[in-house]
């Protein structure tokens, strides 16, 4: 990517302060795919639209972005749309520090790519997207006014999108934030339960987790867990629910580790007649690496697998609910390939967070086939079907995983929703018409 010295270098402040002088409170990038252009709505801001379309890892012909500067706290506030053949672009709120305009494109353009693909593999029709909020660090997060009024404002953005892009819970962002959201639009999941929504999907994400590490072990022709001995890494919202899903599953043992020593001491206690060793580790403690084991669960932050990391990993197979495990796709999808080491990706494997708040407005049933479907054997785009294609096919061609999920799901986002058609580049369209900005 070519680096202008510009407006992208700006720290998102810096670049509110820009906008406020040119009296920009709204704009937009779209992608107009005839001339293959990425046009801005604003002149002066073409130079940020030029960066973004010489991306080569994650652009991808991204369909717009629109962002906008509150009228309350001035914070940045922007939704990324990345492809909506399948329907609307659909991804969490992500509320972040970001150092510069850069980093904060690069986090949208990089997580919204990411949902298009996690919704295509699970066949869901949606497309794939994100909103990306920078903190403003002159305001107080934790103040719940500044919070209301930021997602309040946040949802007056959805509903002025017209529906191209529905948003959820990401880091950063809380139920109640999403309430917040939810009271100036109904483009959103995953509001509270006591509005309809469908509550806190980690008890179904570490089901997935499970599922998709018995089809890699079908995959590699053994049995099951019985009998294994695990690691997990982290033991929060899908750890915790995951080392009693092992137990139940038969494993022999299970070696864990936290940041968080109440957690630690609570797990202890509640699985003290259990095979369980659990540690309390300081956040860059990576010990949990080279346990003894058959099969390592990252189920704590990112960027975990790495040229520091991968060397010390003594598993044959490694599948966790962390999003964005490998810190680089290719090469450290290459490094476990190399060490024969079975890497299930996380965007397969921790889908049910967004498969759980996919389709609330249909309503709820008892063990909801919508959502039980993905957790069987037998669904074609179940999370066990789906890891053992993508493992045939990374054996045929030689490719990691990774790279064989990625042409799988790039190939399932192109597929058009099968009442609705493109729609959602129709609505970008009439955006464009009608001067959004
Ligand atoms: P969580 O915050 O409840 O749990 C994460 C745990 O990891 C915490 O207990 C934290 O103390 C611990 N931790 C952080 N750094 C650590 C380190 N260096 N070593 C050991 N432990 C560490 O989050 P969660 O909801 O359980 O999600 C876990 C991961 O899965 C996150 O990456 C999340 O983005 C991803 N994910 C979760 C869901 C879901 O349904 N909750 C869905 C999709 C993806």
């Amino acid at each position: 990517m070519s680096r202008p010295k510009s407006l992208i270098s700006l720290s998102p402040q810096e670049f509110v302060h820009f906008l406020k002088a040119e009296n920009i409170s709204r704009f937009y990038f779209v992608y107009d795919s005839k001339n293959n252009v990425l046009k801005s709505s604003h002149a002066q801001l073409q130079t940020i639209a030029d960066f973004i379309q010489s991306d080569k890892r994650d652009f991808m012909r991204h369909e717009g972005m629109f962002f906008q500067i509150t009228r309350h706290y001035d914070t940045l506030q922007g939704a990324f749309v990345h492809r909506t053949n399948r329907g609307p672009g659909a991804g969490g709120l992500r509320y972040w520090n970001y150092n510069t305009i850069e980093d904060y494109l690069r986090d949208g353009l990089r997580l919204a790519k990411g949902m298009t693909r996690k919704n295509a593999l699970a066949g869901l029709w949606w497309g794939g997207g994100k909103g990306v909020m920078a903190h403003n660090p002159a305001v107080d997060k934790s103040d719940p006014v500044v919070r209301a009024s930021l997602y309040q404002e946040f949802g007056e953005l959805m509903t002025s999108l017209r529906g191209c892009y529905v948003t959820a819970e990401d880091v950063g962002t809380s139920v109640t934030d999403m309430a917040n959201v939810f009271s100036k639009t109904r483009f959103t999941t995953c509001i509270p339960p006591a509005f309809g929504g469908s509550g806190n999907p980690s008890i179904a994400t570490a089901r997935g987790v499970i599922c998709g590490m018995e089809a890699a072990l079908e995959f590699i022709g053994d049995a099951g867990l019985q009998g294994k001995t695990v690691a997990v890494q982290g033991m929060g919202n899908v750890g915790g629910p995951l080392l009693r899903f092992l137990f139940d599953k038969k494993a022999k043992k299970v070696v864990a580790c936290d940041i968080d020593p109440d957690l630690v001491q609570q797990l202890k206690g509640e699985l003290s007649d259990k095979y369980f060793e659990a540690s309390m580790v300081s956040s860059g403690d990576n010990s949990i690496f080279q346990a003894e084991c058959d099969i390592f669960f990252p189920c704590a932050t990112g960027a975990i697998l790495n040229p520091r990391t991968i060397p010390r990993l003594r598993a044959r197979i490694v599948c966790g609910a962390a999003n964005n495990q490998l810190e680089d796709s290719d090469s450290d999808g290459q490094l476990l390939c190399d060490r024969g080491i079975i890497y299930v990706p996380d965007f397969l494997t921790n889908r049910m967070g967004i498969v759980n708040c996919a389709n609330e407005q249909y309503g709820y049933v008892n063990d909801d086939p919508y959502i039980e479907r993905h957790l069987t054997k037998d669904w074609e785009y179940s999370i066990h079907q789906m890891t053992l294609k993508i493992l045939q096919e990374s054996k045929a061609t030689g490719d990691p995983p990774t790279g064989a999920a990625i042409r799988m799901a790039d190939n399932l986002s192109l597929e058009n929703h099968p009442i609705f058609g493109h729609r959602g580049k129709q609505v970008i369209d009439s955006l464009v018409a009608d001067r959004w900005h």
